[in-house]
């Protein structure tokens, strides 16, 4: 049984609970049921009214297996104060209530639904099972979804509240985390990435405190995340919004779906590396619950959409007119992309990669823009240290390294500025196979190599180009030694990270309860996982592991010492001389003694010469 617990919201209302009652209204819902006894259609056994007639042996079960509800028009909102619930009377009854949704709205097709609550137990048979609401905004509708697959089985519903239109000082979250809460327009489930269907999203956070509504469409996104049960998805709101504490504001975001890693958090916790390892832009993301239709679907990772936009890929925004001149020239973002000959507008690079031009999109490219960036795209390939800045490409290199992703390569974006002739990197995008999450590459310290070039997966010929820079290029190795000293100095520690996934597997506690109870899958393996772990904590620790690990591999793969939090150029007595680089990146001998005064980089380390 849920116990109860008197609502703050409400009591300040009033004693509002005390005077609550059952309320009674016009049953409405999925109008057709199932007739077991034939297996048919019915609009006259197990219907929704006998979800409401008082009696437990009587039953409402939908024809349709999934979104299917039950509920009442009150005829005048009443804020809601209690629910109630019974099983239907037969052996998978009582289970076929977990994860069943409690809504109210004002718009009969519940477009602008809210979640009242969420049934985490099983049922009993016979017995009515209560949960207090705590949401003070009034409804005239309300409604029980039940859970995927279920038929809505249910034998009673009860909802109890007091008349009045209410506030909206205090919403409804599932967990401690935001809830994203959306409705489509007919109940159309988002079915693949080329149609729009139009809803209303709802995002509740802050504790019930803040409320964000408004008309959007949804499609499904992602490429191979897109083959799983749980979907990943894309909201376009029709007007730009700011959601929670991301620092854009835009139409375009997106739900990533974290199936296969059931961590939950490796893209939140790669983010942080990208931060730690100071890309120019990293995307913001956070974790959230998400109700499509009133269903519950899961944990996601709501985050930026990875397009040309303030506050993301922040570079000029080209229109059809930029045809030549220095307007010509940018900004562009590319992304060379396995998938590119999917894509409407992509080419094929001279060295043999597959990129696909994200902006200028394909319906406002013009020809003269998309031959140009693809000649830039070329001529990188062809000279890479005059056009690809180096700074990012490492960075972007060591986050997808130290993380061990095998996709870093299969899925890499570019960009180019207006005005500036090199292609930057970034942002870091995809870790779902990171942080020993692949069997291909399992177990990623073991091996003696980098990723990409130990299993790990690359579009095109990116594999032998990424090996002109960082194995056969003494210069692009200096830089790296350096980007990474300078890190180790600051946040890329030990106890930095290991903090950082403490503080996520906290965050997240609630959430994976609910998620893997939607998807119970810790004991299977999913997608490239190469081993089971049986439990979310033991899913984490698995990462802690890693990191532990990984570090100090990555520290000798790359020739730096890390001591105590205070970097040194070589372990002492180490019997092979590190080389000398000047700020060029090129190498000058291995004996300081010999050389002119100047600054020059050893080990990862600014070395001045007098
Ligand atoms: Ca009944």
């Amino acid at each position: 049984m849920v116990c109860m617990v008197p609502s703050p919201a409400l009591a300040a209302n009033g004693s509002a609970a005390a005077a609550a009652e059952k309320l009674r209204g016009r049953v409405i819902g999925t109008a057709e049921s199932v007739d077991y006894r034939s297996f048919a259609r019915s609009t006259t056994v197990n219907t929704r009214e006998m979800a409401f007639d008082g009696d437990m042996s009587t039953y409402f079960a939908s024809w349709e297996r999934s979104y299917t509800w039950a509920g009442l028009d009150l005829g005048e909102p009443h804020v809601i104060t209690r629910v109630g619930w019974s099983p239907r009377n037969d052996g998978q009854g009582p289970q076929r209530v977990v994860l069943g949704v409690f809504e109210g709205a004002n718009r009969e097709d519940f477009t602008d639904a809210l979640p009242l609550y969420v049934i985490t137990e099983q049922g009993v048979i016979g017995q009515m099972a209560y949960a207090d609401v705590a949401c003070s905004r009034g409804f005239r509708y309300v409604r029980y979804v039940g859970p995927a697959d279920a038929r809505c089985n249910v034998a009673e519903l009860e909802f109890y509240g007091v008349p009045g239109a209410g506030c909206d000082s205090l919403l409804w979250q599932l967990t401690n985390l935001p809830t994203v809460s959306i409705h489509t327009q007919d109940g159309i489930v988002p079915y693949d990435k080329e149609h729009d269907i139009a809803a209303t999203v709802a995002i509740v956070a802050d504790g019930g405190a803040t409320l964000l509504c408004d008309a959007a469409t949804v499609r499904e996104r992602g490429n191979g995340s897109r083959t799983f049960p749980k979907r990943p998805y894309r909201i376009k709101f029709d007007r730009k919004q700011r959601v929670l504490s991301a620092p854009a504001k835009a139409k375009k975001w997106t739900l990533i779906n974290n199936y296969g890693d059931k961590t939950l958090m490796r893209n939140l916790l790669a983010f942080e590396l990208s931060r730690i390892m100071q890309m120019p832009y990293t995307p913001f993301g956070t974790a959230v619950d998400v109700l499509l239709n009133g269903e519950y679907k899961g944990c996601y990772q709501l985050c930026d959409q990875v397009q040309v936009h303030k506050h993301r890929v922040d570079v000029e925004e080209m229109t059809p007119a930029d045809t030549d001149g220095e307007a010509l020239t940018g900004g562009y973002l590319v992304e060379v992309d396995a998938y590119a000959g999917e894509e409407p507008s992509w080419f094929r690079s001279s060295y043999g990669n597959p990129v696909t031009i994200k902006s200028p999109s394909a319906d406002s490219i013009t020809a003269v823009q998309a031959e140009y960036i693809e000649d830039c795209f070329d001529a990188m390939e062809r000279d890479w240290p005059a056009y690809l800045d180096m700074n990012t490409f490492l960075r972007h290199f060591l986050v997808g390294e130290l993380s061990g992703n095998t996709d870093t390569y299969w899925s890499l974006f570019m960009y180019k500025r207006r005005g500036c002739d090199t292609l930057f990197t970034g942002p870091v995008w995809d870790f779902d196979l990171a942080f020993e999450n692949d069997n291909r590459t399992y177990p990623v310290c073991a091996k003696s190599d980098w990723v990409y070039r130990s299993g790990g997966s690359y579009a095109g010929n990116m594999r032998s180009f990424v090996d002109r820079i960082v194995v056969r290029d003494a210069g692009a190795q200096a830089q790296m030694r350096y980007i990474w000293g300078q890190a180790r100095e600051g946040e890329l520690t030990e106890g930095h990270l290991l903090a950082c996934i403490d503080s996520l597997e906290r965050l997240l506690e609630q959430s994976q309860r609910l998620n893997f109870m939607r998807w119970p899958i810790l004991n299977t393996k999913v997608h490239q996982n190469p081993r089971l772990y049986g439990s979310y904590a033991a899913e984490v620790e698995n990462v802690r592991h890693y990191v532990r690990e990984r570090l100090p591999w990555m520290d000798a793969r790359i020739g730096y010492t890390y001591v105590d939090g205070v970097a040194a150029t070589a372990a002492a007595g180490s019997s092979v001389p590190l080389m000398i680089y000047n700020l060029h990146g090129l190498p000058v001998g291995t004996d300081a003694a010999v050389l002119r005064p100047g600054v020059y980089v050893r080990g990862g380390r600014k070395m001045l010469v007098h």
